[in-house]
């Protein structure tokens, strides 16, 4: 590690306030030195009410964190650029795929890091299930299957925003899955067909099944939903020529060829400011929208079923 550099939190809610301030006051590779939120203040730093005021009072600020929803993303993403700043983006990166490859032509313009963060890639499982896929060992990918379903009124209590245009539906969650398959898979995936289930009172899906194909010829599909419960399910099975691969619990377990491997301490939000933080030390930028394509093609190609009201 080399620098310090003096970094803000801009939306602080539900994600900022249970990982990523506590991630950062064991990091030292940041100094939390203010906040921005419109209704929300952090003990101990310089508070402001919007990401302008920040920017406006705090010339000497190296980094931002962005974590209110995605349809705020771009806007509060550019401003920080415009203004020199590098910026770690909470996922999904942005409400549309344009935004964010706007962004990332933006912070090259800059010299600014921009980095789209992924948390479920820094799931403990992710980096094992990566390099065992890739091997000779494991032999040819026959088929994934993923399952990612969650009651919504356990996991998002009162969140309006998540049934607003921009806020995906049950995309929010499944996203994370897509973030994790287009890590592991030694190949590229492609969406052939999708059905969106989505009230009759809200903007996006509450359900949504996805039928794609990995390039040598594996399907993949995935099956999203908020409907489900009390126990959520957060898992992904891999058959290959090898047996089964199968990943549960969002990345925490992990099992090959019905084999438990032991996996290290679960360090998601830790290891997102780490990468962040050598993202900015190398000027570099990571900057991976596929699986925010994924969604969007399912946006785009997707038959929609419309269903009884959520009643929000
Ligand atoms: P949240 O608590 O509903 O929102 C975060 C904060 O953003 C709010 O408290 C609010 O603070 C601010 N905000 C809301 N709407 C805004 C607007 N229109 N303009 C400016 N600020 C606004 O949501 P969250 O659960 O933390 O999720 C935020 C992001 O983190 C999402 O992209 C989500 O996918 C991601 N994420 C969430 C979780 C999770 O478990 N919740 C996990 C991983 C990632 P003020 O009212 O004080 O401005």
């Amino acid at each position: 590690m080399k620098g310090v550099h003096k970094l803000a939190v801009v939306g602080i809610g539900k994600i900022a306030r249970d990982q990523h301030l506590p991630a950062l006051a064991a990091q030292s590779g940041f100094e939390l030195v203010a906040c921005a939120s419109r209704n929300a203040s952090v003990e101990g730093v310089r508070n402001y009410p919007d990401i302008d005021a920040l920017l406006a009072a705090e010339p000497a600020l190296d980094a931002v964190s962005l974590c209110a929803p995605p349809q705020v993303r771009y806007t509060q993403a550019l401003a920080a650029l415009e203004a020199g700043k590098h910026v770690m983006l909470e996922k999904p990166p942005g409400a549309s795929v344009s935004e964010v490859e706007a962004l990332h032509d933006i912070a090259r313009a800059r010299g600014c890091t921009l980095f789209a963060s992924w948390h479920s890639r820094a799931a403990s499982a992710v980096e094992p299930a990566r390099a065992w896929l890739a091997s000779k060992e494991a032999g040819a990918i026959r088929s994934v299957e993923v399952r990612w379903r969650e009651d919504v009124r356990c996991w998002h209590p009162g969140q309006q925003w998540i049934w607003e245009p921009g806020g995906l539906g049950v995309f929010d969650p499944g996203i994370n899955a897509l973030s994790i398959v287009t890590r592991i898979l030694p190949h590229e995936v492609a969406l052939r067909a999708a059905t969106l289930t989505v009230p009759s009172d809200t903007s996006t899906p509450i359900a949504a099944e996805l039928d794609c194909i990995a390039t040598n010829g594996a399907p993949v599909r995935a099956v999203f939903d908020w409907r489900h419960g009390p126990v959520e399910e957060w898992d992904i099975d891999i058959d290959t020529d090898a047996g089964r691969l199968s990943m549960c619990e969002g990345g925490k377990r992990l099992s090959i060829a019905g084999k438990e491997i032991d996996l290290g301490r679960e360090r998601e939000y830790a290891a997102l400011y780490e990468q962040f933080h050598a993202l900015i030390e190398t000027k570099s930028s990571d900057v991976d929208v596929r699986p925010l394509r994924l969604v969007a093609d399912a946006f785009l190609t997707g038959r929609r079923i419309e269903t009884e009201a959520f009643g929000r």
